[in-house]
């Protein structure tokens, strides 16, 4: 059986380091905030080149967070890309904005920078940059267009811990970066996790502030903010995984070469196109194809699990059906239907990817 994705394989590799670091927390009962929060903020800020971190609830409250802090007139609007997880869009309406979708590139599946610009209105504040199944937006290009029309840059980053683009780690390349550590990402807490990153102090101090009841101190209370903390156990637990992190974004490269080597003579197979500046985390190894569900059944038919991300693209939702973008139409609305997540991850041997890589060419033969 190849898997999809298995933590508990993954544990089993660290489990003496783990069970140290979960047993120290307990032992100190440093449960919120304290040495263990600030030691990982610490680390995860250097790792992704970035000079601040905070730690927060969740991927979806970083996202919230770093909106909020931006402090963009009220009901600006924010572009999103047609493809990505919900969460990119909603933190934006939850921040008292409206989205504006923009269609995603069919190759690439990042955001489709012409349709970007062309969804700049005088309302626009902000481009929503995501960096969709590990591998960086093309920052360039939005850095340019959002000079261009004096805009902010917020980068989810929640699928691309440890990505690089021109030889950076993504995150604090734009305004303000968000990471989810929901327990599949790249970097996975044993939970809910999150966190901002940015080069800015004043926002990094104040998405502190609102992720902590707008206080400075405990009775301080400056603002009103919210309760969005990182816990000490997901600290510990992230902290130890850091450590392994970078081995285990290169076994995933490793793997996505596999795929690459192997299945690049398949016509009907659309590739992951990747572009040359940049270190895709491979959070996904994402393929189209015509056949998407035969593919799938046959796949696991030979206990291999597959996955779509995602099935519907985020304009066809029924959440947005209020938006009314109906009247113009989104090349990722088709490319939905094409789409398969080939497994990948540090649980996999080469000799997973190649069963994996000879089942589809099989597939297609
Ligand atoms: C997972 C994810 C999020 C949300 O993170 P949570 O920690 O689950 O709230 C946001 N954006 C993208 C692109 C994601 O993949």
């Amino acid at each position: 059986m190849v898997k999809f994705l298995d933590l508990v394989k993954q544990y089993d590799t660290i489990r003496p380091e783990m069970d140290a670091a979960i047993a120290r927390v307990i032992e100190n009962s440093s449960f919120i905030g304290g040495k263990e929060v600030a030691n990982f903020e610490t680390h995860f800020a250097r790792y992704q080149d970035a000079e601040f971190c905070v730690g927060v609830g969740n991927g979806t409250d970083a996202l919230e967070i770093a909106i909020e802090v931006l402090d963009l007139p009220a009901n600006s609007e924010i572009v999103v890309p047609a493809n990505s997880f919900i969460a990119s869009a909603e933190a934006v309406t939850r921040s008292g904005h409206s989205v504006v979708f923009c269609d995603s590139d069919p190759h690439t599946h990042l955001i489709d920078i012409e349709d970007c610009a062309r969804s700049i209105s005088p309302k626009t504040a902000a481009i929503m940059a995501v960096h969709l199944y590990g591998q960086p937006a093309p920052m360039r290009d939005i850095l340019a267009l959002a000079q261009k029309h004096d805009l902010r840059v917020i980068e989810d980053a929640a699928q691309a811990h440890g990505a690089e683009i021109d030889g950076k780690r993504i995150g604090g390349v734009g305004d303000i970066g968000t990471f989810s550590f929901y327990p599949g990402k790249n970097l996975g807490a044993y939970g809910d996790g999150g966190a901002i990153v940015t080069n800015d102090a004043g926002l990094a101090k104040r998405s502190r502030m609102i992720a902590n009841h707008g206080r400075v101190d405990k009775y301080d209370h400056e603002f009103e903010g919210r309760n969005s903390r990182l816990d000490g156990l997901q600290a510990a637990v992230l902290e130890t995984k850091l450590r392994h992190l970078d081995a285990w974004i290169e076994r995933r490269n490793a793997i996505a070469k596999v795929y690459h080597t192997k299945l690049s003579g398949i016509e009907a197979l659309g590739l992951p196109v990747v572009a040359d500046n940049v270190r895709h985390a491979y959070h996904l190894f994402v393929v189209s194809t015509k056949q998407r569900d035969e593919l799938r059944k046959f796949l696991a038919s030979v206990d291999i699990q597959t996955g779509i991300h995602y099935p519907v693209a985020l304009p066809d939702l029924k959440a947005y059906d209020y938006l009314r973008q109906k009247t113009r139409t989104f090349a990722a609305s088709d490319t939905a239907d094409t789409l398969v997540s080939l497994p990948i991850g540090d649980h996999m041997t080469d000799a997973d990817a190649n069963r994996v890589a000879d089942a589809i060419t099989e597939f297609y033969a």
